[in-house]
């Protein structure tokens, strides 16, 4: 099958991706279940498409869909505690134009940003397999070759960092992982030219526990418009 050739084409394809059952199975389930405070309102219970402005120079690379987020909403991050401690932060930084990300209805407008992760289902326990991870691998792919003027990658926790490298060693711009290592706040500038700045992902787990602050995603956003010369 062709490759997509825009961001909208791709977005199209990730919404109809059947490629792990398991993954499927379970954003199903959730869907019809669903959590009490949300009982009348509809799920979108599919891979969740990227959100953005095409034209971004910074990408935040996050885990995988919220079961009760954006597996509820339809958009990265809209509708959980994550979403609640990234996006203010984001607005600040100047990249998202509310504080508050509630539907994919919102009104919400990224610019300079594009937001995606490297599962694109939500799955039990916010644990995606290797397997799951490697069947989600091509989109991402596809998708930074779709963004020509990116320059920074926000990987959001250790899986989005893994992620990032596994990238670019599977599009032959390094030959080995070996060299680049996960702390919160690291820069790593990749052979290709892209930037990954490293952070911990915005989770309650983290976030609750003051393992990541306000302060310290602010501090990584600020630091992604400096390196992207925004
Ligand atoms: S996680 Fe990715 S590869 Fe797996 S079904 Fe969802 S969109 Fe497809």
């Amino acid at each position: 099958m062709a490759e997509a050739a825009t961001l909208a084409a791709l977005n199209a394809r990730i919404v109809a991706c059947e490629l792990c059952p398991r993954l499927r199975a379970h954003c199903t389930e959730v869907a019809l279940k669903r959590r009490r405070a949300y009982a009348e309102r509809e799920y979108w219970g599919r891979p969740v498409p990227s959100f953005g402005d095409p034209k971004a120079r910074v990408m935040a690379l996050g885990l995988a869909p919220g079961a009760h987020g954006s597996n509820r909403t339809g958009r990265p991050f809209t509708g959980d505690g994550s979403g609640d401690f990234l996006y203010p932060v984001l607005h600040e930084a100047g990249f998202a134009s509310q504080l508050r990300a509630v539907s994919r209805n919102d009104g919400m407008k990224l610019s300079g940003l594009w937001i995606t992760a490297v599962a694109r289902c939500a799955p039990p326990g916010n644990k995606p397999t290797p397997e799951e991870l490697r069947n989600c691998a091509p989109w991402l792919d596809r998708e930074i070759s779709l963004l020509p003027d990116l320059r920074v990658v926000v990987c959001l926790g250790h899986i989005a960092f893994d992620g990032l490298l596994g990238h670019a060693v599977r599009t032959g711009m390094m030959k080995t992982r070996a060299g680049f290592a996960f702390a919160h706040g690291a820069e790593h500038k990749l052979p290709g030219g892209l930037i990954a700045i490293a952070s911990y992902h915005p989770s309650l787990q983290n976030t609750n526990t003051g393992k990541l602050t306000r302060a310290m995603l602010l501090k990584v956003f600020k630091r992604a418009r400096e390196l992207a010369e925004l």
